[in-house]
């Protein structure tokens, strides 16, 4: 039995603390099946945020006319997009393994728990006081073994579909839907309800769906009920609420329909780690399993899915672990985007979310009209969407559709963690007359509400 100090199971996130703790001079074993990187480089956030870089310049073009500039394109290169995407892919793997120091062994194979301390990789077995299970998700499978989820179009082979049918209403759905639109694919995505973005708030997603159906073809409440391949190319029968039966040819065909735990390969019943109903990992408030000295962070766990949690929870954990800290990790705000066109950005609750659990609100929504660079984009759509709590000022949650949504975020973002009060947004000074500066209406016209809110009590 070979002994460490640090044993982790998943090379994604929690290669950093691999990193971390091999500089400390802790003797590591780290044990990854596949790419270390894991999801988010090698196929997931990076490679599909590359593809929307090409999507952008694609719709710049195609939409130049907005600008009274007649334009067209002559011929996109799918086969360099495809391979220098892939070229950065590739490069994944032995980049994250040069992080590594001489106190860190890596174990190529499937990790699994022959006890609540001893794990297997492979024909070793392996033994340490701590144990980090940071094994991600893995998507819901397809329903026809020629269909594709994310997990196999990155690396990108093969040619260029004429068709694609996408079937999912979330984040990886319409993003994936955004680039193969954009490059000219026949684009057609499948919704089961009358919901896109479901989790994002009612008022944006009206906006998004009006906007985004300009490009994409969507399909509203609506299963696939049978799946053939004939000939190279799936013969779908679909079943709409609306519609009836329709059949429907498509030559590729992605599910984007969810992501679910990866704990199965684990053999989780040869220890005590409890589980949720659908397989994600329980810890307490200091990450730690019902089995004492093992941990779980990111995906795995289940919370909140997103490169940028898993990343800050494996930042706190090695605090834990290494720095003795014994405080709790409570994400307060937790921001999130969709790249796609148009593009959101997200941080707090919904309208929806206010309404349901009762909590006290105004609410304002506020065009970006005022920024003469968001006017120059010659987009009306635009807007930012405020929450805030009349009694204090508090943003409870801020919602944006349009250009750089992501970026323009973290100015609320700023505000919100550092002191959380809408009257700084109001009071600061912007740059006239930056994207950012459609801020500034946008929160005098939230703190206005609230004056008027308090005035009518
Ligand atoms: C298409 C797509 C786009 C995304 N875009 C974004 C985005 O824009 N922004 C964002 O914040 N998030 C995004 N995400 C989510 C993000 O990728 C994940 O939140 C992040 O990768 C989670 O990190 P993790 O380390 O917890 O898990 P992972 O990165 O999934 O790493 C887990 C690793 O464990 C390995 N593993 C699993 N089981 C075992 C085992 N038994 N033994 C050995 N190894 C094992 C896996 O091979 C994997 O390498 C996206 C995801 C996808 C699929």
């Amino acid at each position: 039995m070979k002994k460490f100090d640090l044993i982790i199971i998943g090379g994604g996130r929690a290669s950093n603390l691999a990193v971390k703790a091999g500089s400390l001079g802790k003797k590591v074993a780290i044990i990854e099946k596949s790419s270390l990187g894991g999801t988010c480089p090698n196929r997931g956030c990076v490679p599909s945020k590359l593809l929307i870089g090409y999507a952008n310049v694609i719709r710049g073009i195609k939409e130049s006319n907005r600008h009274f500039i007649d334009s067209q394109i002559n011929n996109i290169d799918i086969q360099k997009i495809f391979e220098d995407t892939n070229s950065f892919i590739s490069k994944i793997d032995s980049r994250y393994e040069s992080r590594f120091n001489e106190n860190v062994e890596v174990f190529r194979g499937i990790g699994s728990f022959l006890s609540n301390n001893i794990i297997k990789v492979n024909n070793e077995e392996l033994t340490a006081p701590n144990i980090v299970i940071a094994t991600g998700t893995k998507p819901v499978k397809a329903q026809h073994e020629k269909a594709w989820t994310s997990d196999d179009i990155f690396p990108l082979k093969g040619e260029v579909p004429k068709s694609i049918t996408i079937v999912g209403s979330g984040f990886i759905a319409c993003e994936l839907a955004n680039f193969f639109s954009a490059i000219g694919v026949k684009t057609k995505l499948l919704i089961r309800s009358d919901r896109i973005l479901g989790n994002e708030d009612k008022q944006i997603t009206d906006i998004f769906k009006k906007e985004f159906s300009k490009n994409v073809d969507i399909e509203f409440n609506t299963i696939i009920q049978d799946i053939e391949y004939l000939d190279d190319k799936f013969e779908l029968t679909l079943d709409s609420k609306t519609k009836g039966i329709l059949n429907h040819t498509s030559e590729e065909l992605l599910y984007a329909t969810g992501r679910k735990s990866n704990s199965g390969s684990l053999h989780l019943e040869n220890t005590t780690i409890d589980i949720d109903t659908r397989g994600f990992i329980q810890r307490d408030e200091l990450f730690q399993t019902s089995a004492k000295g093992v941990y779980v962070v990111g995906d795995a766990a289940g919370e909140h899915m997103l490169q940028h949690a898993a990343a800050y929870e494996v930042n706190h954990l090695s605090k834990i672990l290494f720095e003795d800290s014994k405080e709790a990790l409570n994400f307060k705000y937790m921001p999130h985007a969709v790249f796609t066109d148009p593009e959101i950005a997200s941080v707090g609750i919904t309208e929806e979310q206010a309404k349901e659990k009762k909590i006290e609100y105004i609410t304002t929504t506020t065009n970006w009209l005022a920024s003469a660079k968001a006017m120059s984009t010659r987009l009306k759509y635009p807007i930012t969407k405020f929450l805030v709590n009349p009694n204090n000022y508090e943003i409870l949650g801020c919602h944006m559709i349009g250009p750089e949504s992501s970026s323009m975020i973290h100015q609320v973002l700023a505000v919100m963690h550092i002191n959380n009060d809408i009257r700084h947004l109001k009071d600061m000074l912007y740059i006239h007359p930056a994207l950012n500066e459609a801020l500034l209406p946008a929160s005098v016209e939230a703190v206005k509400e609230i004056q008027r809110y308090n005035e009518n009590i």
